[in-house]
């Protein structure tokens, strides 16, 4: 019943994930070049995507930038994250809105463990 219009609309939001991929790419990059508000820029870029095709951004990109105010959350220079082993969680604290966001655990951990392990 949908047919073409669906596969359409399918095609449409395939190129704007792909979009926000390769903005987040190019955020990541601005990023370790240290210019965050450049990346925080490129963030913002792709939430515009995701808005105008209601797609909410992947998952692994959660942790990139600030819920609140989409600022690039890079360790050291724009967030401050501590784990929390009372409550099982890690706590990003945004440098520029000063919120602090939380994350389920298990990660975090594992790779501690492994760079433990790697270095022993
Ligand atoms: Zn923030």
């Amino acid at each position: 019943m949908q047919g073409r219009h669906g596969t359409e609309r399918e095609k449409r939001r395939r190129i704007a994930v792909e979009r926000i991929d390769y903005l987040m790419n190019l955020a990541d990059t601005a990023a370790s070049l240290g210019n965050i508000s450049l990346a925080t820029d490129y963030v913002k870029q792709a939430r515009g995507i995701g808005m105008r095709y209601t797609i909410r951004l992947p998952a692994r990109y959660k942790r990139r930038f600030c819920k609140y105010c989409y600022s690039y959350l890079k360790p050291m220079i724009s967030s401050r994250t501590r784990i929390n082993s009372v409550r099982k969680r890690v706590e990003v604290k945004c440098l520029n809105c000063g919120r602090v966001m939380f994350f389920p655990y298990g990660r975090e951990k594992k790779e501690r463990r492994r760079k433990r392990n790697e270095r022993a």
